[in-house]
């Protein structure tokens, strides 16, 4: 049987695009269907507009700290609008760079929604190509809950749409997301009510980096409201007002109210009983190490997998599909443990490994931690300091570190030559072995006691 294409790749995000380009690159015959801009979420409505608020947000704060370094500064204004059409001006130039590497790799664009038709077949629009095996990376987007007057606030895609920046802001979720716009527009000047369901946020990272942010976020005024569910939103003139379940008076009215509670995968839009590809009750693709799903010629990767829902995950999983499938490279396969990860707090938070908790689980009392809190030189010297807080987390006689955990100034770029240390197996010794660089934060980590 001869197909027209050998892969198709179903979403032209960081995996779809990935996986097929490098798919090309072997020799292999691609297309990549999709219905929007191509870069997917991390490019259109992820990582990058978001980093580029983040930069924002931190030289809000570097104004705000100069006066300590003898600055005769004051922040005069900030022009939301022009940082957002100029963010996506950028963005908009990015969605032509992956355009061009499509072309350039003579990876065919099927602009249009694809869904399956079964299992060697797409329908893309009102046309149909057929492919010797399918590649599905829809991603996913933003949950709203089903409660009166859920519509009338935002996710995470909206706020990336907003051209005025709101005044009073209510942001309901516990995750990185959440805990990310909320510091952003804090940071920005927006009033801001970070809403969560139980007492604290990010509960999936180590404890030491949730507290730790929780008390910076309270000294720098961003108010957490904790242990509320939320009954309904109600309209209150232009506003928006939160009613609690359990009672008692509303909360806002805010300008806006965004919904950051998690997100779905996109897999029921591609029709997958038609070729009986199996779901489980989240809507996630189920796939072994190969990235394989329960049908032979179609695979799945990124976040419609549920699996570590981050941009280099799911690039890196897509680039070792292809080299398996294409390339000869027969045991080539993503290695998902130890995978780092940063969330762009203000400050920033790093992490890779197991928690304190997850490590206590797995090796019970044979484990140890070293942790360091400390006022960085930086913040000596500024009217709001932050303090930076760091956790290894070290496991049997020898000491292997199995998680480094670290919230502070700078950690964001110290995270990842860290992470290749962890994932090499370095021990404590390893790490006192390495002459500090001084003064840095990151000394504090090779010199912990
Ligand atoms: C606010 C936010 C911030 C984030 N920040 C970070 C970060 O800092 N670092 C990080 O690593 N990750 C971050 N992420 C996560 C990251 O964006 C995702 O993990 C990553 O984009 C997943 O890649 P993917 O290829 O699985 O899906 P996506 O990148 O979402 O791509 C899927 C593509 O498929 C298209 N599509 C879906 N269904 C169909 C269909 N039926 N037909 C045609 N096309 C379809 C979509 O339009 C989309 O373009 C963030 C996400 C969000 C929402």
């Amino acid at each position: 049987m001869s197909y027209q294409y050998d892969l198709v790749a179903i979403g032209g995000g960081s995996g779809g695009v990935a996986a097929s380009r490098r798919a090309a690159r072997h020799g292999a015959k691609c297309a990549v269907v999709e219905f929007d801009r191509y870069g997917g979420t991390c490019v259109n409505r992820g990582c990058v507009p978001k980093k580029i608020m983040w930069y924002g947000a931190h030289i809000a704060h570097a104004i705000r700290d100069a006066e300590g370094y003898g600055f005769d500064v004051e922040q005069k204004g900030f022009n939301w609008t022009q940082l957002v059409e100029d963010r996506e001006n950028y963005i908009r130039r990015l969605n032509g760079i992956y355009e061009k590497n499509l072309t350039g790799e003579n990876v065919d664009m099927l602009n249009g929604h694809g869904s399956l038709l079964d299992a060697h077949t797409v329908q893309v629009g009102d046309k149909q190509v057929t492919a010797e095996r399918i590649l599905l990376a829809p991603g996913g987007t933003p949950d709203v809950p089903n409660i009166p007057g859920a519509e009338l606030g935002i996710s995470s895609d909206g706020f990336f749409e907003l051209k005025t920046q709101p005044k009073k802001v209510a942001v309901i979720g516990a995750g990185y997301i959440a805990v990310e716009l909320a510091g952003m527009l804090h940071a920005l000047g927006s009033d801001v009510n970070l809403i969560i369901r139980k007492q604290h946020f990010l509960r999936e990272f180590d404890d030491i980096l949730s507290s730790t942010l929780t008390q910076i976020m309270h000294d720098d005024g961003l108010q957490i409201v904790n242990n509320t569910e939320i009954d309904s939103l109600q309209k209150v003139g232009d506003q928006i007002a939160i009613v609690p379940k359990q009672g008692g008076e509303q909360l806002g009215p805010y300008d806006q109210v965004i919904w950051a509670i998690g997100r779905r995968p996109l897999s029921k839009e591609l029709n997958p009983q038609a070729a009986g590809i199996e779901v489980d009750q989240r809507g996630y693709i189920p796939t072994d190490k190969w990235q394989a799903t329960n049908v032979d010629n179609i695979f799945a990767i990124g976040d419609v997998t549920g699996r570590a829902q981050l941009t280099p995950v799911a690039i890196a999983a897509g680039r070792r599909l292809s080299d398996r499938l294409f390339g000869g490279m027969s045991d080539r396969h993503l290695d998902y443990s130890n995978i780092a990860s940063i969330v762009f707090s203000h400050p920033p938070i790093g992490a890779v490994g197991l928690t304190e908790n997850q490590a206590r689980e797995k090796f019970g009392d044979d484990i140890k931690c070293y942790n360091a809190t400390f006022t960085p030189m930086y913040h000596a010297f500024t009217r709001h300091p932050q303090k930076t807080a760091m956790k290894l987390v070290v496991q049997g006689a020898d000491e292997k570190v199995v998680g480094i955990h670290m919230i502070g100034e700078g950690v964001d770029e110290m995270l990842q030559g860290f992470a290749v240390a962890l994932k090499m197996g370095a021990t404590k010794k390893d790490f006192d072995d390495t002459v500090a660089i001084h003064p840095t934060s990151s000394e504090e980590l090779v010199t912990l006691v």
